[in-house]
């Protein structure tokens, strides 16, 4: 059996199980997350959500570059309020370069991804403080909302708050 077809069976006793058929689409706590796609962080436990609650945008790295889109389409269409970002310890971004991947690539399957940005970085504080910058330096995303920028221990659980932007005043931009 495949991990999927395991997936598939889990998923039968989650729908005999569900009960939460009738949420609205729109997120209850108007709350963005955007959050590293690494295996060991549970965004729903680790924050307290409930089905319903907010829109977890993941990707490697918990980069905004790569979530400018969903940011944009959760504010704008779905009512999304204020933003979270999340990078964390013993990220796997931490260990490779642009140049290093590509190498990669090219050697094992012989594709050209030098055009590829893959986001990697090498001081886990700066990635997140640069990713609120990238936030602020976007026009498609909200000004007027709170963006705070955090670091996950994978060991403890715990959250620690790197950086905060107050909102900007939209007339400013
Ligand atoms: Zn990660």
């Amino acid at each position: 059996m495949s991990v999927i077809d395991e997936t598939l069976a889990a998923n039968r006793r989650y729908s005999d199980q569900f009960t939460k058929g009738d949420l609205p689409l729109p997120p209850a706590r108007k709350l963005a997350v955007v959050v590293c796609m690494d295996a060991r962080i549970d965004p729903a436990r680790a924050l307290g959500l409930e089905e319903g609650d907010a829109h977890v945008i993941r990707n490697a790295g918990g980069r905004i570059a790569d979530a400018l889109r969903s940011v944009a389409i959760s504010q704008t269409l779905l009512g999304t309020q204020e933003v979270a970002i999340i990078h964390h310890t013993d990220c796997g971004m931490l260990t490779f370069s642009d140049q290093s991947i590509r190498k990669q690539l090219r050697d094992a399957r012989g594709i050209d991804a030098d055009h590829v940005a893959f986001l990697p970085f090498g001081d886990l504080d700066q990635s997140v403080r640069d990713d609120i910058a990238a936030y602020h330096a976007s026009p498609l995303p909200r000004h007027d909302v709170p963006v705070r920028g955090f670091v996950y221990d994978v060991r403890t659980g715990a959250l620690r708050e790197v950086a905060a932007a107050a909102p900007h005043d939209p007339t400013t931009r």
